[in-house]
């Protein structure tokens, strides 16, 4: 082998709905949420780049709003997701 062929990035974007799909948030919402973050994570505060967190996981709606998210940076968004405080802290902001 000579050179670096670096492989093209697969492509997942065909795969049926899944769940995750479902919840998928449009470009309005995402606007939404960034205005009323401003940028800055709704937990810590810290400015930069946040993600989109869901509050509650209401599936059978059709539609996320920005109501169902939260903007959080990435450290929020992990320790949301990945422990049990964090899950239950997600679980109050929804009022669930
Ligand atoms: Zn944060």
């Amino acid at each position: 082998m000579i050179g670096f062929h670096p492989v093209p990035k697969p492509k997942y974007k065909r795969h049926k709905k899944t769940a995750k799909q479902r919840g998928a948030i449009s470009t309005k919402v995402r606007k939404q949420l960034y205005e009323r973050s401003g940028g800055y994570c709704e937990r810590c505060g810290r400015y930069g780049h946040l993600h989109a967190a869901h509050i509650t996981r209401r599936w059978k709606l059709k539609e996320t709003t920005v109501n169902d998210l939260l903007h959080l940076c990435v450290w929020c968004h992990m320790w949301a997701d990945n422990t049990k405080e964090g899950r239950e802290w997600l679980r109050r902001r929804g009022g669930g």
